[in-house]
């Protein structure tokens, strides 16, 4: 199932219609292996020919990240799931970014027993998320 696919299925199932800033905005998820912010997208959509006003992009953008279908990069920048269709909520999905091209990769790994690891290292603290960011450069920039 294509992103887009699994995407008009997650909203459908939380009772939210697929409108048509919706529709673009995950067409431009979707074709995109770089982090965008709404900014971003506005332009594309303007330099399309086509008009989203940027509040329902960020409106859009809000939706998908509770409904765990982007990834929050830095600065706004969001980045489509690559591992979308992965139903264990028992680890967490990293991005590795390359210092090169910018290109995002998931790196989709099971961190569950470091976090464990941590928990243990620290007693005192209730550790309930954790991120990392992975930078280096990606197959063809290497
Ligand atoms: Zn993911
Ligand atoms: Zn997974
Ligand atoms: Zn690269």
């Amino acid at each position: 199932m294509s992103y887009y696919n699994y995407a008009e299925r997650v909203l459908s199932q939380n009772g939210y219609k697929l409108t048509i800033p919706r529709m673009i905005v995950l067409g431009l998820l979707e074709s995109s292996d770089v982090s965008q912010n709404a900014y971003d997208m506005a332009r594309k959509i303007t330099s399309s020919g086509k008009t989203v006003d940027t509040v329902s992009i960020y409106r859009t953008l809000a939706l998908l990240k509770e409904l765990g279908l982007i990834h929050e990069m830095s600065e706004g920048k969001f980045i489509a799931c690559q591992k979308f269709d992965c139903k264990d909520s028992s680890h967490c999905h990293h991005q590795f970014v390359c210092k090169s091209c910018r290109k995002i990769e998931e790196i989709h790994v099971d961190d569950r027993f470091f976090v464990k690891k941590i928990a243990k290292i620290f007693p005192k603290l209730l550790i309930d998320s954790h991120s990392f960011k992975f930078e280096g450069f990606c197959e063809k920039c290497k």
